[in-house]
């Protein structure tokens, strides 16, 4: 039996962070990952994701303004640039603009209300009557280069990283102790770090933990346009967004948010939805109408969302639950690794973490 301090099962966005989070406190700490590091099975892989501070929650916002110093901090320790800050807008919806604003102002943020007039005048490739926000902080995440990056300071940092390695059970042997069987592998630890994204309910079941998420499958696609744009999300019936084509991106990409079919994450179709990609193309030809209508790349991945779009980063005995999508986690990682590494040392957390409880879906 092999023993450390925490087990980490998952190796995306959030396990990989709280492994680095944790190796850095002297933890003995070893990550367990059932496909390869940056596989396409479940969340977080992909050349692009929207960093924002533009939340219409000043718990998010707060959250997304502790985030963006540790980036910087894993690109000087990766010497990789990974998040490039280019301002970006929010449209539509003017409700939830008002309160974007307002959240924005109460956490000492800037916004800057646009008319569609003025929005014309700055970004003339997005045509829409809608009423729109500013952000100056909006960027575009290198998602797959900040995998690799966590994976490698991580490493650096003494946390072992096994690939192709399914934790088939998890038994609770005490408030100290946890056992994982993982394929031939049995590890004793004592604290567990369940950051298993879409299968994260069903690791939990059987522990008496009911994690509540919806899975499922959305989609992405690239387009080719003639210029740059800046990350943009149109909230309207359905909500849109786009990314420019950074970081290798093979183009700009515009995709529906949380539209996609609900599935079982080991089940899970790669196919692209024909109705969705539709809606996509016709959105394209109406609101980006210089970008070309036939897209040159698509990708699917998984969302699991709780019934608020919240995270849940919580303790239920030697279990620490880091549950954090409803498709908007990625730029909160390394932030959701470094709460994860307060939970386990019991030291201060970098922002309160009551809003992340799990009894909040008791
Ligand atoms: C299309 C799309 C667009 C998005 N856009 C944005 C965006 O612009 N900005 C943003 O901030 N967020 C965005 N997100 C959300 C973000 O990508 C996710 O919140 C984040 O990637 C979740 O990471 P995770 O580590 O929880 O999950 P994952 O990356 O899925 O990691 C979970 C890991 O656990 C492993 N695992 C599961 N069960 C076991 C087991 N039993 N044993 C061992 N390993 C196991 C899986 O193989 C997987 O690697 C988007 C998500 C999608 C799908």
């Amino acid at each position: 039996m092999e023993r450390v301090d925490v087990a980490v099962i998952g190796a995306g966005i959030v396990g990989l962070s709280a492994a680095w989070r944790l190796a850095r406190t002297g933890l003995d700490v070893v990550v367990l990952e059932r496909f390869s590091l940056g596989h396409d099975r479940g969340s977080s892989h992909g050349p692009t994701r929207i960093f924002r501070f533009a939340y219409d929650d000043p718990v998010y916002v707060r959250l997304a303004q502790a985030a963006l110093p540790l980036w910087r901090e894993l690109e000087d320790a990766s010497a990789r640039a990974l998040l490039r800050i280019t301002g970006g807008f929010d449209v539509g919806d003017p409700m939830y603009l008002r309160a974007c604003s307002a959240a924005l102002r109460s956490c000492g943020a800037t916004a800057e209300e646009l008319t569609p007039g003025a929005r014309r005048e700055r970004f003339p490739w997005f045509e829409s009557d809608d009423e729109s926000i500013f952000s100056p902080n909006t960027g575009v995440i290198a998602a797959n280069d900040a995998l690799a990056a966590i994976a490698e300071v991580a490493r650096v940092a003494g946390a072992r990283i096994d690939e192709e390695v399914q934790s088939a059970r998890v038994d609770v042997r005490g408030a100290d102790r946890i056992e994982i069987v993982a394929g031939k592998r049995e590890v004793s630890a004592r604290r567990c770090v369940v950051a298993a994204g879409a299968w994260a309910a069903t690791v939990l079941e059987p522990l008496g933990i009911r994690l509540p998420i919806r899975v499922t499958r959305e989609q992405v696609f690239y387009f080719r346009a003639p210029h740059e744009i800046v990350p943009f999300i149109h909230r309207d019936r359905i909500a849109r967004y786009g990314i420019p084509g950074d970081w290798g991106a093979p183009g700009v990409k515009v995709a529906e948010h949380g539209t996609g079919p609900q599935t079982e994450p080991d089940a899970r179709s790669f196919d692209v939805d024909e109705p969705g990609f539709a809606r996509v193309q016709g959105y394209v030809q109406t609101t980006l109408p210089t970008f070309d209508p036939s897209p040159i790349a698509s990708e699917t991945c998984l969302y699991s969302t709780t019934p608020d779009d919240g995270f849940v980063i919580d303790q239920v005995g030697p279990v620490v639950v880091a549950s954090a999508c409803s498709g908007h986690g990625f730029k909160f990682g390394p932030l959701v690794g470094e709460l994860v590494a307060s939970i386990v040392t019991g030291g201060e957390p970098a922002v309160p973490i009551k809003p992340f409880a799990l009894r909040r879906f008791a």
